[in-house]
Protein backbone atom coordinates (compact mmCIF):
# COMPACT_ATOMS: atom_id res chain seq x y z
CA UNK A 1 0.00 0.00 0.00
CA UNK A 2 1.34 3.34 -0.85
CA UNK A 3 1.22 5.77 2.32
CA UNK A 4 3.12 8.72 1.07
CA UNK A 5 1.62 11.64 3.49
CA UNK A 6 0.28 14.53 1.16
CA UNK A 7 3.25 16.91 0.50
CA UNK A 8 3.34 19.11 3.23
CA UNK A 9 3.03 22.96 3.76
CA UNK A 10 5.73 23.06 6.44
CA UNK A 11 9.53 23.57 6.21
CA UNK A 12 11.35 21.02 7.46
CA UNK A 13 13.54 20.92 10.62
CA UNK A 14 15.73 19.16 9.76
CA UNK A 15 15.84 20.28 5.82
CA UNK A 16 16.19 24.04 7.58
CA UNK A 17 19.52 23.57 9.79
CA UNK A 18 21.87 26.32 9.23
CA UNK A 19 24.48 24.77 10.92
CA UNK A 20 25.57 21.12 11.51
CA UNK A 21 23.97 20.23 15.28
CA UNK A 22 27.30 18.56 15.91
CA UNK A 23 30.40 20.89 14.86
CA UNK A 24 28.74 24.26 14.03
CA UNK A 25 30.13 24.06 10.34
CA UNK A 26 27.60 25.66 7.72
CA UNK A 27 29.27 23.15 5.08
CA UNK A 28 25.73 21.22 5.05
CA UNK A 29 25.19 19.45 1.76
CA UNK A 30 21.41 17.99 0.79
CA UNK A 31 22.32 16.93 -2.78
CA UNK A 32 22.34 13.06 -1.65
CA UNK A 33 18.76 12.84 -0.15
CA UNK A 34 19.97 13.71 3.47
CA UNK A 35 21.60 16.38 5.17
CA UNK A 36 25.30 15.99 5.58
CA UNK A 37 28.18 18.40 7.01
CA UNK A 38 31.27 18.56 5.01
CA UNK A 39 32.97 19.52 7.79
CA UNK A 40 32.56 16.40 10.72
CA UNK A 41 30.92 14.13 8.46
CA UNK A 42 27.64 13.99 10.80
CA UNK A 43 24.67 12.60 8.76
CA UNK A 44 20.88 13.42 9.68
CA UNK A 45 18.61 11.30 7.17
CA UNK A 46 15.51 12.90 8.87
CA UNK A 47 13.62 9.78 9.99
CA UNK A 48 10.11 9.88 11.75
CA UNK A 49 9.68 9.83 15.03
CA UNK A 50 7.07 7.37 16.95
CA UNK A 51 3.86 8.11 17.75
CA UNK A 52 0.82 5.71 19.01
CA UNK A 53 -2.83 6.05 19.53
CA UNK A 54 -5.57 3.84 20.77
CA UNK A 55 -9.11 4.10 19.67
CA UNK A 56 -10.79 2.04 22.37
CA UNK A 57 -14.43 1.26 22.60
CA UNK A 58 -17.17 0.13 26.01
CA UNK A 59 -19.11 -2.30 25.72
CA UNK A 60 -22.03 -0.09 24.12
CA UNK A 61 -19.83 0.07 21.40
CA UNK A 62 -18.65 3.53 21.98
CA UNK A 63 -15.45 4.99 21.12
CA UNK A 64 -13.60 6.94 23.66
CA UNK A 65 -11.79 10.79 21.79
CA UNK A 66 -10.29 13.46 23.38
CA UNK A 67 -10.38 16.86 22.51
CA UNK A 68 -6.96 18.25 21.87
CA UNK A 69 -6.06 21.23 24.13
CA UNK A 70 -2.29 22.05 22.58
CA UNK A 71 -1.54 22.46 18.46
CA UNK A 72 -1.12 20.96 16.29
CA UNK A 73 -4.67 19.76 15.92
CA UNK A 74 -5.79 22.01 18.45
CA UNK A 75 -9.64 21.90 19.21
CA UNK A 76 -9.92 18.47 16.78
CA UNK A 77 -11.25 15.22 18.45
CA UNK A 78 -8.29 12.39 18.39
CA UNK A 79 -8.35 8.88 20.28
CA UNK A 80 -6.01 9.44 22.79
CA UNK A 81 -2.28 8.83 22.54
CA UNK A 82 1.48 10.37 22.22
CA UNK A 83 5.16 10.30 21.21
CA UNK A 84 6.83 6.93 22.24
CA UNK A 85 9.73 7.11 24.62
CA UNK A 86 12.98 6.17 24.02
CA UNK A 87 13.22 3.15 25.61
CA UNK A 88 9.61 1.78 25.62
CA UNK A 89 8.09 -0.35 23.45
CA UNK A 90 4.79 0.78 21.17
CA UNK A 91 2.88 -1.08 23.45
CA UNK A 92 3.97 -0.27 26.76
CA UNK A 93 3.97 3.53 25.11
CA UNK A 94 0.42 2.96 23.99
CA UNK A 95 -1.13 2.13 27.75
CA UNK A 96 1.22 4.55 28.92
CA UNK A 97 -0.02 7.95 27.23
CA UNK A 98 -4.17 6.18 27.35
CA UNK A 99 -3.84 6.28 31.22
CA UNK A 100 -1.86 9.41 31.50
CA UNK A 101 -4.61 11.31 29.13
CA UNK A 102 -7.72 9.59 30.31
CA UNK A 103 -6.94 7.42 33.71
CA UNK A 104 -8.34 4.94 31.58
CA UNK A 105 -6.61 1.51 31.47
CA UNK A 106 -7.01 0.23 27.75
CA UNK A 107 -7.53 -3.73 28.01
CA UNK A 108 -5.57 -6.36 25.72
CA UNK A 109 -4.16 -4.49 22.90
CA UNK A 110 -4.84 -5.28 18.95
CA UNK A 111 -2.96 -3.83 16.35
CA UNK A 112 -5.04 -1.68 13.24
CA UNK A 113 -1.94 -0.73 10.76
CA UNK A 114 0.22 2.19 10.85
CA UNK A 115 0.32 5.95 8.54
CA UNK A 116 2.69 8.47 7.92
CA UNK A 117 2.02 11.86 9.78
CA UNK A 118 3.91 15.06 10.53
CA UNK A 119 4.39 17.34 13.48
CA UNK A 120 4.32 20.78 13.27
CA UNK A 121 5.96 23.03 15.55
CA UNK A 122 7.14 26.85 16.00
CA UNK A 123 6.33 26.67 12.12
CA UNK A 124 8.76 23.60 11.08
CA UNK A 125 7.82 19.80 10.57
CA UNK A 126 9.02 16.37 11.63
CA UNK A 127 8.30 13.41 10.17
CA UNK A 128 6.18 11.18 12.44
CA UNK A 129 5.00 7.57 11.96
CA UNK A 130 1.53 7.19 13.66
CA UNK A 131 1.03 3.96 15.03
CA UNK A 132 -2.75 2.75 15.60
CA UNK A 133 -4.20 -0.02 17.89
CA UNK A 134 -7.50 -0.72 19.29
CA UNK A 135 -8.66 -1.94 22.83
CA UNK A 136 -12.25 -3.16 24.51
CA UNK A 137 -12.88 -1.30 27.85
CA UNK A 138 -16.13 -1.82 30.42
CA UNK A 139 -17.71 1.51 30.54
CA UNK A 140 -15.15 3.92 32.96
CA UNK A 141 -15.18 7.38 34.22
CA UNK A 142 -12.97 9.51 31.98
CA UNK A 143 -10.46 11.89 34.31
CA UNK A 144 -8.68 14.37 32.03
CA UNK A 145 -5.02 15.42 32.02
CA UNK A 146 -4.52 19.62 32.21
CA UNK A 147 -3.25 20.66 29.46
CA UNK A 148 -3.16 17.82 27.29
CA UNK A 149 -7.31 17.67 26.43
CA UNK A 150 -9.80 19.91 26.90
CA UNK A 151 -12.77 17.26 27.02
CA UNK A 152 -12.99 13.57 26.40
CA UNK A 153 -16.78 11.50 24.99
CA UNK A 154 -17.66 8.78 24.55
CA UNK A 155 -19.61 8.22 21.26
CA UNK A 156 -20.94 5.75 19.03
CA UNK A 157 -18.23 4.12 17.17
CA UNK A 158 -19.89 4.08 13.70
CA UNK A 159 -21.04 7.65 14.15
CA UNK A 160 -17.56 9.79 14.44
CA UNK A 161 -17.57 12.68 11.80
CA UNK A 162 -14.18 11.75 9.69
CA UNK A 163 -13.48 15.70 9.34
CA UNK A 164 -13.49 16.16 13.19
CA UNK A 165 -10.33 13.94 13.67
CA UNK A 166 -6.92 16.31 14.31
CA UNK A 167 -5.12 14.48 11.41
CA UNK A 168 -5.09 12.64 7.74
CA UNK A 169 -3.54 9.43 9.44
CA UNK A 170 -6.36 9.39 12.14
CA UNK A 171 -8.67 9.55 9.48
CA UNK A 172 -7.50 6.39 7.45
CA UNK A 173 -7.26 4.74 10.92
CA UNK A 174 -10.56 5.23 11.58
CA UNK A 175 -11.51 3.40 8.24
CA UNK A 176 -9.28 0.37 9.71
CA UNK A 177 -10.80 0.81 13.29
CA UNK A 178 -14.48 0.56 11.79
CA UNK A 179 -13.74 -2.43 9.44
CA UNK A 180 -12.26 -4.25 12.45
CA UNK A 181 -15.53 -2.99 14.83
CA UNK A 182 -17.95 -4.25 12.31
CA UNK A 183 -16.30 -7.12 11.45
CA UNK A 184 -15.75 -8.44 15.02
ZN1 LIG B 1 29.58 18.88 11.47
Amino acid sequence: MHTSPPRSLHASLVGSYRFCPLCGSPALSRERGFLECGACGHRDFNNPVTAVAVFITDESDRVLLIRRAREPGLGKWAPPGGFVDAGETLEHAAIREVIEETSVVPGELHYLGSFPNEYVYQGFSRPVCDVFFRGRVPSQQVRLAPGEASDARWLPATGVDPGSLAFDSMRRAYELFLCATLSA
